[in-house]
């Protein structure tokens, strides 16, 4: 936990949609893949929301136990282990996974907890659409192998929710 934010606002090309994340300063490699626009991050994560302006709050935990967390009781306050994001390119994929449940949530509150399990598999989703933007091809193998076992748990139920 801090109290210091970076506001970095990005939106469409008509500007009918808006995020503006507030991330901890903590969070270098989140904060600069996102103003740099690696891999295309910000059109990616606009794609994911209707129109309008959408402010996500970032916290930095480096004890949290998982890359990142959406926290439903937190209005959606996401939090990421400054640990997971090793490059830019791995902060981008911690921070899609973690925008994909804030969007959920704010679509899903009355029925969050029956929801468990569809944000668990959309956030693998849009792992499995974009890593490629965020990973060196040498690794490729790796994160694809990873996704697919995450989206095995969930759909078995052994997969931990809550990150
Ligand atoms: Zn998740």
């Amino acid at each position: 936990m801090d109290l210091i934010n970076k506001a970095i606002q990005i939106s469409n090309k008509s500007s009918d949609t808006i995020i503006v994340f507030k991330v901890s300063d903590d969070l270098t490699n989140v904060i600069d893949g996102l103003n740099a626009n690696l891999g295309g991050i910000q059109d990616l994560l606009l794609a994911e929301f209707d129109s309008g302006i959408h402010i996500i709050n970032i916290d930095a935990d480096s004890s949290l136990k998982y890359a990142g967390t959406m926290d439903s009781s937190k209005n959606g306050l996401i939090t990421i282990n400054p640990s997971a994001q090793s490059s830019q390119g791995r902060g981008m994929l911690v921070l899609g996974h973690e925008v994909v449940h804030f969007r959920d949530y704010k679509a899903n509150v009355s029925n969050w907890s029956e929801y468990k399990m569809q944000t668990e598999l959309n956030a693998f989703a849009w792992e499995e659409a974009n890593y490629k933007n965020f990973i060196p091809s040498s690794d490729h193998d790796y994160y694809g192998t990873n996704i697919a076992d995450n989206v095995r748990k969930v759909k078995n139920g052994t997969y931990n929710h809550g990150h």
